[in-house]
């Protein structure tokens, strides 16, 4: 038996034995999705994570979207296979830059992308994922300032489409921002049937070249249903292939390319994550996500918002902000070492 069947045995059976919920994010590579009780994207897994009867979780993905699970779950055990898997957007938000900033404006709300830390949700007064974003700006009331952060290109496409002003934080995704808008427009002049379709973290010239803006589940939905289209340029990362592949067998599928030749449109940070990782996991129960109580408790009401907002319901919302001390937030990624750092000023 070769090495990657029997690591895919071996996670079946611990996961069954252990009941253990698995869960992988669409950019994980095609071996890790089809192993995954569901696969989807940073809303659905925290929903799933939240609403399953299983006692323990292991998500594939980011530790953010893991960390997320825990505060929605807390007394699930909420494992990932590897720690060191970051996002580049929470590297750009550190948690002394963003108090910082929301500290100068003690009156506005702050709307924060999901993809930053446990600290940075913690002084949010709500969460939004790329699904659902335009639904909770909307919930909030017009006279009210808005900070937005971390990623600054979502921010720019939210003010446009729902002509609403937000002031937002100069962060990025390093996997998002290097498709090239000059070399997609060539892409289409050979394609000319071809439907483009964009992540809201592509930059500005990306997103006025595509038919369709959206989260990764929208634009899956829109290879799988929209049968009339038989090619699609694809503007996000590589791992989405898998479930567009499987979905459309008939469709030819085609990146946006990078400027030069660079491997960029993987995110080096999913990929972390392998089934030898998984299996080790598994085993140990380890490592377990682990987010301090004041920490927790803050970050919980930022993301309850978010999902009460996508449910349908009513929030309040406070006044002004209070700073709640937290305590020093673990070092970066970045600052062992791990990832090389972007430098971000708001
Ligand atoms: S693709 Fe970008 S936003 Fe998503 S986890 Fe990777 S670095 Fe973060």
């Amino acid at each position: 038996m070769s090495n990657s069947l029997q690591l895919r045995d071996e996670i079946l059976k611990l996961k069954a034995q252990k009941q253990v919920l698995l869960l992988a994010h669409y950019y994980e590579d095609g071996a890790i999705q089809d192993l995954a009780d569901h696969v989807g994207d940073s809303l659905a897994l925290a929903q799933w994570g939240a609403r399953s009867e299983q006692q323990i979780v292991l998500l594939a993905g980011v530790t953010f979207m893991a960390e997320s699970v825990k505060l929605l779950s807390p007394q699930k055990i909420v494992i990932a296979p590897d720690l060191n898997a970051g996002c580049s957007l929470v590297e750009n938000s550190p948690y002394q830059k963003m108090l910082e900033w929301r500290l100068r404006h003690p009156q506005a709300l702050m709307v924060t992308y999901v993809n930053s830390s446990a600290h940075v949700k913690a002084i949010t007064d709500v969460c939004v994922t790329s699904s659902n974003a335009e639904k909770v700006l909307a919930a909030i009331p017009s006279d009210r300032e808005i900070l937005f952060g971390p990623d600054q290109n979502l921010g720019r496409y939210l003010m446009k489409k729902l002509n609403r002003p937000m002031q937002l934080w100069a962060g990025n995704c390093d996997v998002h921002l290097l498709f090239s808008a000059r070399r997609l427009e060539q892409l289409r002049a050979r394609y000319p049937k071809a439907r483009v379709l964009a992540h809201p973290e592509c930059d500005e010239g990306i997103l006025r070249q595509a038919d369709v803006v959206g989260s990764t589940s929208r634009l899956l939905q829109e290879v799988k249903e929209n049968r009339e289209v038989q090619q699609f340029i694809v503007a996000t990362e590589l791992g989405i292939f898998h479930q567009m592949r499987l979905a459309r067998p008939d469709a030819e599928l085609i990146q946006s390319p990078p400027e030069g030749s660079c491997a960029c449109a993987e995110c080096p940070y999913m990929k972390l994550n392998t089934l030898e990782k998984i299996r080790n996991s598994l085993r140990d129960l380890s490592p377990q996500i682990e987010i301090p109580f004041e920490v927790a408790t803050q970050a919980r009401t930022s993301l309850d918002r978010m999902m009460r907002i996508t449910d349908g319901e009513s929030v309040s919302w406070p006044e002004h902000f209070v700073d709640p001390r937290l305590p020093a937030e673990p070092p970066y990624r970045a600052e062992r070492g791990l990832i090389p750092r972007f430098t971000l000023e708001a």
